[in-house]
């Protein structure tokens, strides 16, 4: 059995208590060292095999993960963050099943989730955007043509930019042909919930300069947009005027 785990954005305290139950149980465990925190092989056991597959090709994951399986072992495939969000789990996934080795998926705490509570925001707010766009700007990987920056950003919808903190000048220029401007809030999370974890809010005009300044080049998370500042409109989920399956509205009778 392989088990895939989202080991949350860094603080080795933000896995799940489920993620962590079977990291502590596993015989392997192949973790992807860039982003990982290394703390969180603390709980394994001290006869746990540990591969860091920041040094392995997909070959090599899967050559270990059948070798485990082939001797009865259980194998913890530990992802950064959650692994559904360029985790690149899929052609591990469709490989097991072409071996048929079963496997179980646990969600993790996403770094745009980690990011977002550095900064107290709310993606979704009433007034201002009701949508999140989890994006990154085209590098080594292409992205879709129907997908660049500046097509997402003609939304002007939140957007949290992954894998770009290396291209900030692009980004910069690519968000302005859309909806945002100079003006427009932004931020950049350097590894969030790190204990080097940083925190530099600019404007999309700025967002260049800013990491500039800051010497950010990776493992930062790019977030766009009027969430981060400025006015919005209170939720009508709580309004005193808004009835609910739970809550009669002021003046109305309790449901
Ligand atoms: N599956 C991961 C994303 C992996 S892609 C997740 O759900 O978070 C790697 C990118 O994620 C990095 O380039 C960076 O943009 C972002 N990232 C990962 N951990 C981060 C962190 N702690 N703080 C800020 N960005 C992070």
């Amino acid at each position: 059995m392989v088990h895939f785990i989202g080991a949350g954005p860094g603080a080795a305290d933000l896995i799940t208590v489920r993620g962590r139950k079977l990291l502590r149980e596993a015989d392997v465990v192949i973790y992807a060292g860039s982003l990982v925190n290394p703390a969180l092989l603390e709980d394994c056991r001290p006869d746990c095999e540990i591969h860091n597959s920041a040094f392995l090709t997909l070959e090599e994951v899967l050559r270990l993960m059948a070798d485990a399986e082939a001797a009865g072992k259980t194998t913890v495939r530990l992802h950064t963050g959650d692994p559904s969000v360029y985790g690149a789990i899929r052609e591990q996934t469709d490989a097991l099943d072409r071996m048929g080795i079963p496997y179980t998926v646990t969600p993790g705490v996403s770094s745009v989730f980690g990011a977002a509570a550095a900064l107290g925001a709310e993606f979704t707010l009433p007034g201002v955007s009701q949508t999140v766009i989890l994006t990154r700007m085209a590098g080594r990987t292409p992205v879709p043509e129907a997908e660049q920056l500046s097509k997402l950003a003609a939304h002007g919808a939140s957007m949290a930019i992954f894998l770009s903190a290396g291209m900030l000048d692009g980004v910069q220029a690519e968000l302005l042909k859309g909806a945002y401007t100079p003006d427009t809030p932004a931020a950049i999370v350097y590894k969030a919930t790190w204990p080097e974890e940083r925190v530099c809010r600019c404007t999309v005009g700025t967002l260049a300069e800013t990491g500039q300044r800051e010497n950010i080049t990776k493992t930062a998370l790019l977030l766009i947009g009027g969430f981060l500042a400025g006015d919005y409109e209170r939720s009508r989920l709580y309004a005193p005027d808004f009835s609910t399956e739970f809550r009669a509205a002021a003046g109305e009778e309790q449901p």
